[in-house]
């Protein structure tokens, strides 16, 4: 297979960079860099017709991945996850029409497995052989386990309190694990800081091109499952924002491809009202948003007080007639207890998240019931144990 991979752009003021070294932000304004693809000579032979003969992972669209030689592909089969109809939330809720994309049954137990093979796979193929990263959790520990299986080392900056499955992942899997006093965000400055002592190369969520390549695999993915008529609605717990900007990406590269048409889901972000810069920045139509302070929630991937790529986000939901919404720890809680009891799917608090703000956005009348809609459940409630366990005591406490 041939990747038609050509070089990388800025996404903010459009300046080209070479993709044979390592880059991270535009050397010009800081802002995102996306990899770009030669999409005229790809769509005369990556036809859709293609795929059904492909394997069964995200690596389905190596035309459109990154990586240019196949050796240096680093997977434990990420990817082409399921998408299940939820017959007992969507009664419950008048909807006859809504999915939910398990992204809890990737390796490593979350969806970022993809950015992290992507990233790791790059860094292979650059010559990369030290990579360090803050995480809020499941990046951690999905870099440390790519890494191991590419015999790269991966340091990790993470908040003292992220869940332990994060934290044992990564010493499992042979990750320098560092626990930081503090935020995801304390967790950056730290990790950009032994990047430049120890030579390390930072793989921060949309601060290197690479992971959101990853990512956006969800969206060709969830074309290529909905029969490439895409859901009207599509409902992402948001932090740094990699997935949402990756599935849009996507979306304009599989139209350039002649693969769907111009029709493109309305994007809806969820985030915690303990952490919810995107959401306010909507509100008030900024470009931007600014930083949240004392970020609380247990939601450990949405608790990213800020995004660089917050622009990209809020212009995919804008572009998309989209919206953006902050739900409570305490609802996120009972919508896990909702749908894993109802559905059978133990879901992560972040993947609850999208079926709270489904509740509220079809009370105020921005979803429809005829609409099909996709939540996107970003990880596996397993990995939440001890933090689970905490809260529901807690609960308890609370109502005497
Ligand atoms: C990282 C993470 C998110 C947020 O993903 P972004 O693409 O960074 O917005 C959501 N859910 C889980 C479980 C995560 O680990
Ligand atoms: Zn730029």
């Amino acid at each position: 297979m041939k990747s038609f991979f050509t070089h990388l752009e800025c996404t903010y003021c459009e300046k080209i960079h070479s993709s044979s070294e390592p880059q991270r932000l535009c050397v010009d304004c800081g802002k995102v860099l996306y990899p770009r693809y030669d999409l005229e000579s790809a769509k005369k032979v990556f036809t859709k017709e293609l795929l059904p003969h492909r394997q069964s992972n995200m690596w389905r669209y190596f035309e459109m991945m990154p990586i240019l030689d196949e050796r240096n592909v680093v997977t434990l089969g990420e990817g082409f996850t399921p998408i299940f109809d939820m017959p007992s939330l969507g009664a419950k809720l008048g909807l006859s029409k809504l999915f939910l994309k398990d992204e809890g049954i990737n390796p490593t137990a979350s969806f970022k497995a993809r950015g992290l093979s992507a990233a790791v796979s790059k860094a292979k193929e650059l010559g990369l052989m030290r990579l360090t990263m803050p995480s809020a959790g499941n990046a951690a520990g999905a870099m440390s386990s790519y890494a191991a299986r590419a015999g790269i080392e991966a340091f990790v900056f993470m908040p003292r309190d992220a869940p332990e499955a994060n934290q044992i992942e990564v010493y499992f899997t042979g990750g320098d694990l560092n626990l930081v006093d503090g935020l995801i965000s304390d967790a950056g400055i730290i990790s950009r800081q032994k990047a430049e002592e120890m030579d390390l190369f930072d793989v921060s969520t949309l601060q290197e091109p690479y992971r959101v390549e990853g990512k956006k695999t969800m969206g060709y993915e969830i074309a290529e499952q909905f029969n490439w008529e895409l859901p009207d609605v599509i409902i992402y717990p948001t932090g740094g924002g990699t997935g949402i900007v990756g599935m849009w990406k996507a979306f304009d590269e599989m139209e350039q491809l002649g693969w769907i048409d111009g029709r493109r889901p309305r994007m809806y972000a969820v985030q915690s009202d303990g952490c919810a810069p995107i959401v306010r920045a909507f509100a008030n139509g900024d470009e931007f948003a600014t930083p949240w302070e004392d970020a609380d929630t247990f939601a450990a991937g949405i608790r990213v007080p800020g995004a660089i790529g917050d622009y990209l986000i809020l212009r995919a939901i804008r572009e998309s007639q989209g919206s953006a919404l902050a739900v409570s720890d305490h609802s996120i809680l009972s919508m896990m207890k909702t749908v894993a009891s109802s559905e059978g799917m133990f879901i992560c608090p972040e993947g609850a998240a999208t079926a709270v703000a489904l509740t509220k956005f079809m009370a105020e009348g921005s979803i429809a019931s005829n609409e099909r809609v996709l939540l996107l459940n970003t990880g596996s409630g397993l990995k939440y144990l001890d933090l689970l366990g905490d809260i529901q005591s807690n609960l308890k406490g609370d109502s005497g």
